[in-house]
């Protein structure tokens, strides 16, 4: 394997990358984007998977009811219950106190999305194109190992490496175990990160990794890969074959975790993640609600196009795709496939996936997107999405809790009023929408 000379990546501060602050905060951080698979939010919620937090209105505030060391003693007793040597937690938990920044990033709720065009002319950079087609040269070998035994192409694995962590680059310089037992003590999650805690520490007795150099990201996503714990327990392997499931220092070990996660979530081998198309003049925007799945063939029914006069993919025409439209009706429109649906196991959001699938062509110099963006239509805000929410639901479409989040019961919301406005009926929140509920 050609692993043995692979260099230490120089870690930084993630926030001092500017172009990559959205694409590694948003994959650590859960944000609106969570509850919306095929929605447009173009923020990212952490990898292999973090779950969205709970809903927790306005108030941020949360108070321990003990101390820090009130309940590592109590963690400690669950952590031996659980098999946990006491030497291990111990030599673990030396020194560790809560990070102050940890519980910052977790209460933050930022106002401002980025739109979704944005967010893949950074992810999509000519320079991470380069790098990528680079490193797939350079791992040739190891590559078309990984791909005969998961069956996951190398450009999607390439892809995603430089989605999670630039190809190693920023993994997150954050102790794993300081930061989820912040979360676990004072976090908004406090049972999530109780349980990826006690699976950091069976990595760390598993010998994986010694503690110092256990890091990661605030949210415990750790590696070249950025798998939560619980992940890297079921999912991450050994490749290069020196006894360790190296994700931090070792590319083979990455890939190959990244192709094993994505074979278990539905990987097909050889398909395609999807594909752009173009609707007919009054289509139905209804269907593209994320859960109405065709095969290709009876979408294309519907007056489907591909640009430029192409056919759709040999051999998918009785695949089950969803209709995508990332920014509503007026921008590009896309018919995603399984493997699309397995990239949004690795990190739930469409925009996510979409660039994923997009980076993995440009490899090789496609996937290019025709449609135009609506440059006009900027994204909400999170007090926009609030009032919108408010405002459906004063108008008897029932938009749920008002959090912000544009999940299904919102979008559902939505395209009733936009129904009774005579608008597609996209499901996507728009100024122009909010504009004529608070004029009504
Ligand atoms: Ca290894």
């Amino acid at each position: 394997m050609p692993f043995c000379n692979s260099r230490r990546w120089h870690l930084r501060q993630l926030m001092t990358a500017a172009s990559l602050v959205l694409l590694v905060a948003c994959a650590e951080k859960p944000t609106a984007a969570d509850a919306q698979p095929l929605q447009t939010v173009p923020a990212v919620p952490a990898p292999a998977v973090i779950p969205p937090v709970v809903p927790a209105g306005e108030n941020l505030e949360i108070q321990p009811t003990q101390t820090f060391a009130e309940w590592q003693s109590g963690f400690r007793k669950d952590a031996l219950a659980a098999g946990i040597r006491a030497e291990l937690f111990d030599r673990a938990f030396a020194d560790v106190s809560p990070d102050m920044s940890v519980i910052k990033a977790d209460r933050s709720q930022p106002e401002f999305s980025r739109p979704v065009w944005e967010y893949l002319d950074g992810a999509l950079s000519p320079v991470r194109v380069r790098k990528g087609q680079a490193l797939i040269n350079q791992y040739a070998d190891t590559l078309q190992s990984i791909e005969q035994r998961y069956g996951v192409d190398r450009q999607a694995l390439v892809s995603v490496w430089g989605m999670e962590s630039n190809f190693g680059q920023f993994q997150g310089n954050k102790s794993v175990i300081r930061s989820l037992a912040t979360l676990a003590y004072e976090g908004r999650r406090p049972g999530f990160a109780h349980a990826q805690l006690l699976a950091a520490l069976q990595i760390l007795q598993q010998g994986d990794i010694e503690p110092e150099k256990m890091l990661g990201s605030w949210a415990g996503a750790m590696g070249q890969t950025q798998f939560i714990p619980t992940t890297y327990n079921t999912h991450a392997v050994d490749f290069d074959g020196d006894g360790r499931r190296d994700i931090w220092g070792s590319p083979a070990d990455a890939l190959a975790s990244t192709a094993h996660y994505l074979q278990s979530s539905g990987w097909q081998r050889g398909q395609p993640w999807g594909f752009e198309v173009q609707l007919a003049k009054g289509f139905d925007y209804s269907l593209a609600d994320g859960a109405t799945r065709r095969t290709v063939a009876e979408w294309m029914q519907l007056g489907l196009t591909l640009p430029n006069g192409a056919n759709v993919p040999a051999g998918s025409e009785h695949l089950s795709a969803a209709l995508l439209l990332p920014a509503g009706y007026r921008g590009p429109a896309f018919l995603v496939l399984d493997n699309f649906r397995a990239i949004l196991k690795y990190n739930n959001s469409s925009s996510y996936a979409l660039a994923v699938s997009l980076l993995s062509q440009r490899f090789s110099g496609a996937g290019l997107i025709n449609g135009e963006w609506p440059k006009d239509d900027l994204p909400l805000s999170r007090s926009e999405r609030i009032e919108l929410q408010n405002l459906l639901s004063a108008h008897q479409y029932d938009a749920g809790t008002a959090d912000g989040i544009i999940g299904a019961n919102t979008r559902k919301a939505i395209r009733s009023a936009q129904q009774s406005f005579g608008w597609p009926a996209d499901g996507y929140p728009t100024h122009k929408l909010l504009e004529g509920l608070r004029n009504r």
